[in-house]
């Protein structure tokens, strides 16, 4: 919006506006910022879940972001309760999760326990956790999937980087709501450990897209045309993972 302001609004920052159509019990709107150098103007999307993320060009004011998102707070009160009404709800905890990277299942067995932590045998997954409040066990099983990622994605990215003869200095595995993989400009390339539910030409994709970072720091056409020789349709994956936020389940994006 503004090239010339010097705050940058933080990605994965978590604000609060007051939700006017609650009436007498205000319920606080949360809604979390992504900074992406490919919008140029301010964006909604509104989860099915009702999160609400406000996709912002770097380096845009937090002020502008919050008058922005009080101008659209009608429109995403409406698009959240629309939601809410064609949405299936979603049972508080998982049973199994289906790793599609991986063409793997697992189940889930939740023990409630005042001693936290998870165990993963012959595929059953145990979550202990001091309540079997859905809040109370995400993180664990946030914690498994990145286990679970840091086992498989670093080799693959290098394997998949060794192919194509691109290799990162450092790989790091996070778990993030928003971006499926980064590279910066020391060579270290930042995969996000939901990809294991991801199907694997996604996730052979976005390994392709930070790889190529690796020779061109930018969107540039050069940049796209060596992501075209390795994956000609691109843009269809792209767009499915943009997509992808809006189904993710409750205890990854909770
Ligand atoms: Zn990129």
């Amino acid at each position: 919006m503004s090239n010339s302001t010097e705050h940058q609004a933080n990605t994965g920052q978590i604000n609060w506006l007051e939700d006017a159509e609650q009436g007498d019990a205000p319920q606080p709107l949360a809604w979390r910022v992504r900074t992406s150098k490919r919008v140029r103007n301010l964006k909604i999307q509104v989860f099915p879940h009702g999160g609400v993320e406000i996709v912002a060009p770097p380096r845009t004011q937090p002020k502008i972001i919050e008058a922005f998102v009080a101008e659209h707070s009608d429109w995403i009160s409406k698009t959240r309760s629309q939601f809410a009404q064609v949405r299936a709800p979603e049972p508080t905890l998982p049973e199994s999760i289906e790793l599609t990277a991986l063409d793997e299942a697992i189940r889930i067995h939740f023990a409630v326990n005042s001693k936290t932590g998870f165990k993963e045998t012959d595929g059953l997954l145990t979550i202990r956790a001091p309540s079997l409040h859905g809040p109370d066990c995400w993180p664990l099983v946030q914690s498994w999937l990145k286990k679970r990622a840091k086992q498989v994605l670093p080799q693959l990215c290098m394997q998949t980087g060794a192919a194509i003869g691109l290799q990162p200095k450092r790989i790091h595995i996070r778990l993030q709501k928003t971006r499926w993989g980064s590279c910066s400009t020391n060579g270290t390339i930042s995969l996000n450990a939901a990809l294991l539910l991801r199907p694997p030409e996604q996730v052979h994709y976005v390994l392709i897209h930070e790889l190529c970072h690796l020779r061109h720091m930018n969107h540039s056409k050069r940049y796209w045309k060596l992501v075209e020789k390795y994956v000609p349709h691109w843009q269809e994956l792209d767009k499915e993972l943009d997509k992808a936020w809006q189904t993710s389940p409750n205890w990854l994006i909770g």
